[in-house]
């Protein structure tokens, strides 16, 4: 298959297809840019359809870091690995070992996460390797000890940034009594929710497991809506936090929400779904944007970890919108165009 003229490819610095016979590892580290820092990124594991899969998915998903973390002001750069194999089936402690040695040989160009597939006791297993692996700390968060969990931290910058948007849409500071339906209300959904509910907004929830929608109902006395009625809900604000794509053809025209401001990553199904809301009048958040906390807690982590210094660089995500919606306004372009522009300006400078 081509590699350099895949769109996805976009100046990639370096990629490296690393395997290992012993452990079965075949795995694709992607360093997308590390003009301001070391390529940090998730490490996945998927059981790929095909290479070529991996490869399109490395390259995405590296280059997204490399424009989140500099939109989030962090000296970091851009990387991802992908393990191809079944991570119930085929992860072991020696293909762990295989990969991060393959890690160790990149010399901290990338450091590595926990991703989808990945977990942080598998990290922990990694470290025990090479040092090239971040977000394994145990540390203490606003709602109890988590072991190198960032969505508390996810959870408050989606906060933050909701805040944002309402003071751009509807010209207000204050969330009490704001109407909000939030999909999926898991690790980041459900901290977001009970930050809402504290802050006096009226809640609508949606998830595919049921047991975590009668937690918000009976904790924050949120109204429960069917998974594909949530869309259509008249409130204020729509929050993804389940999945990506989830704005496309099909639920925009379902849309009453002024405001999209939620987690979930890849929110768009493609970026003309951006030049849709745009058209229709709704204020759309970017996700690696809002969703920057989870990041920012690792960077943290990795300088050394200080409250207050945390709670203050992700406060920066209301500046970071404000900036995004006002230039969005100005030359009537959807958030997400000006948001890549924003960040290219950033890491290329
Ligand atoms: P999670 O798995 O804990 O929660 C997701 C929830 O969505 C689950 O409760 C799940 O049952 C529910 N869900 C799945 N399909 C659904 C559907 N069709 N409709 C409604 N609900 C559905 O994951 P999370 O860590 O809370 O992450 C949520 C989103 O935020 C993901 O898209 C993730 O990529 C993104 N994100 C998370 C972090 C983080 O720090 N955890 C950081 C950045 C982005």
């Amino acid at each position: 298959m081509a590699v350099f003229s895949l769109s996805d490819f976009a100046d990639h610095e370096q990629v490296v297809f690393c395997s290992d016979d012993k452990s079965g590892l075949k795995a694709i580290i992607a360093v997308h840019n590390s003009n301001l820092g070391p390529a940090l990124g998730g490490c996945r594991m998927w059981a790929y359809a095909s290479e070529e899969d991996a490869v399109r998915d490395v390259l995405r998903l590296s280059r997204g870091m490399t424009y989140k973390s500099a939109m989030a002001n962090l000296k970091l750069g851009g990387g991802k690995a992908v393990v191809i194999g079944n991570p119930r089936l085929d992860k072991t402690p020696q293909l762990l070992q295989a990969l991060a040695r393959a890690i160790d040989r990149l010399n901290g160009r990338y450091i590595a996460a926990e991703d989808s597939g990945t977990n942080v006791a598998d990290m922990k297993l990694m470290r025990q390797i090479t040092p090239h692996i971040a977000g394994i700390e145990d540390k203490q968060s606003d709602v109890g000890m988590r072991s190198g969990d960032p969505s508390p931290a996810t959870a408050y910058g989606t906060f933050v940034g909701i805040r944002a948007a309402v003071k751009e849409k509807l010209g207000r500071d204050s969330l009490d009594g704001l109407r909000v339906a939030l999909q999926g209300v898991g690790n980041v959904g459900f901290d977001l929710a009970s930050q809402l509910h504290a802050a006096g907004a009226k809640l609508w929830v949606a998830d595919v497991h049921p047991e975590q929608v009668d937690r918000a109902r009976d904790e924050l006395a949120a109204t429960v809506v069917g998974v594909e009625e949530i869309y259509a809900q008249d409130v204020d604000v729509f929050a993804p936090c389940a999945l990506g794509a989830v704005l496309n053809d099909k639920t925009i025209p379902q849309l009453k929400a002024p405001i999209i401001a939620g987690a979930s990553n890849n929110q768009l199904a493609e970026t003309r779904h951006g030049v849709d809301l745009m058209k229709r009048g709704i204020l759309y958040a970017p996700d690696y944007v809002i969703n920057a906390g989870g990041i920012i807690d690792i960077y943290h982590e990795r300088i050394g970890f200080d409250r207050d210094a945390l709670i203050h660089h992700i406060d920066g995500i209301y500046d970071n919108l404000m900036e995004i919606f006002d230039r969005a306004r100005q030359e009537q372009r959807p958030t997400g165009e000006v948001a890549d522009v924003i960040a290219e300006e950033r890491f290329r400078r």
